[in-house]
């Protein structure tokens, strides 16, 4: 690695994600979904995770899959039963988007989940975030994936002047996607780790930068060394 400034963004996010990464390795949640690679379980536990607790996935998400194990099991369920399935999780749009991406994976992808963003993001109830989190998490590509946590970690640690907007949220992807390595497996890695310091040490209610593993690349944390 040559030497440069540690203001230089490219340096910064060199230190950024190596610390971040030694971090995961040893403090990072081993969570039930972390274990799989199936596209389809995958794209579940995702949608589950949206707008709810980790805590309450992971009673959901195994009983979910036991009884739907497959997207076609799922594609065709009637819309009764799905909504059983996932009552108590709460936001029950997302069961039945969920019930016809299945649907749609069966009939147009010959039922295996798309591994293309772009193809990810014409299932229904598949935004940005969702279509990034199956391509990095199932297929291992090194695709960005920006939840709330992550974009809260990129702000303060990168971007503490930014604006919110459109421009903002082009800005922070850009970030995203310079962060996940387009070489070697360390793209998983890379998205789980930054959601996780967003989880556990970077939350929206305090920051943790007395333990922050990535404070000294981080422009809000350094603040508060001076
Ligand atoms: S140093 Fe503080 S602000 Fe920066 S990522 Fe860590 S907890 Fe968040």
């Amino acid at each position: 690695m040559p030497r440069k400034s540690i203001l230089d963004p490219e340096t910064r996010r060199w230190h950024f994600r190596r610390n971040l990464l030694a971090w995961f390795r040893r403090h990072g949640r081993d969570l039930p979904w972390r274990r799989t690679r199936d596209p389809y379980q995958v794209l579940v536990s995702e949608v589950m995770l949206q707008q709810t607790q980790v805590a309450r996935v992971t009673a959901y998400w195994p009983r979910f899959l036991e009884r739907f194990p497959t997207v076609q099991h799922l594609a065709v369920a009637t819309p009764r039963r799905v909504r059983d399935a996932w009552d108590g999780l709460g936001y029950y749009r997302r069961a039945e988007n969920l019930r016809r991406a299945a649907r749609h994976v069966v009939t147009h992808h010959q039922g295996e989940v798309p591994r293309d963003t772009a193809v990810l993001r014409s299932l229904p109830g598949i935004g940005a975030y969702t279509a990034g989190a199956v391509a990095s998490f199932a297929y291992e590509l090194a695709e960005p994936a920006i939840d709330t946590n992550v974009a809260r970690v990129l702000r303060r640690v990168f971007h503490p002047r930014l604006r919110k907007g459109a421009a903002g949220d082009r800005q922070l992807w850009d970030t995203a996607k310079a962060l996940v390595p387009r070489a070697g497996n360390t793209a998983w890695t890379t998205n789980q780790a930054l959601m996780e310091l967003g989880a556990l040490i970077c939350t929206a209610r305090v920051m943790r930068c007395d333990i922050c593993p990535v404070r000294k690349s981080c422009l809000t944390g350094r603040r508060g060394e001076r």
